[in-house]
């Protein structure tokens, strides 16, 4: 499938899930940034989507000080990617922990308190959602269906992307934005498709409308 076919896909993605979760109560709100660190990570794909947005016109360009200057700190760097962490699950095998870096500092794509691609953040970011005010419990909130939902999304983002990769924001950024990017960029976890989905079964009919959806996206072009 062609990049920009796959590209609308990626985006009627995002879409569904916002209207998905429109009805989620959440605590977050303009200017709260606390969930923008340096850990997010993204796919080959979704990044691209902001490299295009950041070549547009009116757009500055890629911020590569910025981005360089977060790399050369302790950033999150995936070892495994969703559809990966499926196959363990499928295999029996023990998951690594992958804990988030705590000492990561801000997102350097936050300005002012705001995400400067905000149309084009990826799944990662569009994620995190709290029932909470993260300041007073210092992690977000979320019930059991909407990280199942999320941990669906993340597994069709990443289909959708099987020939890329996944890996930190920053550092992905940063890679795709050299005149010649390294095809298979060292040290990221490359992306699958998915070998089995994972929802729990307690939360299938709840999540049912997301899948569907998903699906009939996945069946005809958009
Ligand atoms: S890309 Fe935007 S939404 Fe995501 S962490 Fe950075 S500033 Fe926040």
């Amino acid at each position: 499938m062609p990049k920009d076919a796959r590209g609308d896909i990626l985006q009627n993605l995002y879409a569904l899930y916002d209207r998905f979760c429109a009805e989620f109560a959440a605590a977050c709100h303009k200017g709260c940034a606390h969930c923008c660190t340096a850990n997010v990570t993204l796919t080959t794909l979704e990044a691209s989507l902001i490299i295009d947005y950041w070549s547009c016109p009116g757009q500055p360009g890629a911020p590569l000080d910025a981005l360089r200057a977060t790399v050369a700190r302790p950033h999150f760097q995936p070892i495994l990617t969703i559809n990966q962490v499926a196959e363990y699950c499928v295999r029996g095998l023990d998951i690594p922990d992958e804990a988030a870096d705590p000492s990561a500092g801000p997102c350097p794509l936050l300005k002012d308190r705001l995400c400067s691609i905000y149309s084009v953040r990826p799944f990662g970011c569009r994620a995190m959602h709290s029932q909470s005010d993260c300041a007073g419990e210092g992690a977000a909130e979320m019930p059991e269906w909407l990280l199942a939902a999320n941990n669906l999304m993340l597994q069709y983002v990443e289909g959708l992307d099987a020939q890329g990769v996944t890996g930190n924001l920053s550092a992905l950024l940063l890679l795709l934005s050299q005149p010649q990017p390294a095809a298979a960029p060292a040290g990221m976890p490359a992306n699958r498709s998915i070998p089995v989905l994972m929802i729990p079964p307690d939360l299938r009919q709840r999540l049912d409308p997301l899948l569907r959806g998903i699906q009939r996206m996945f069946r005809s072009p958009c």
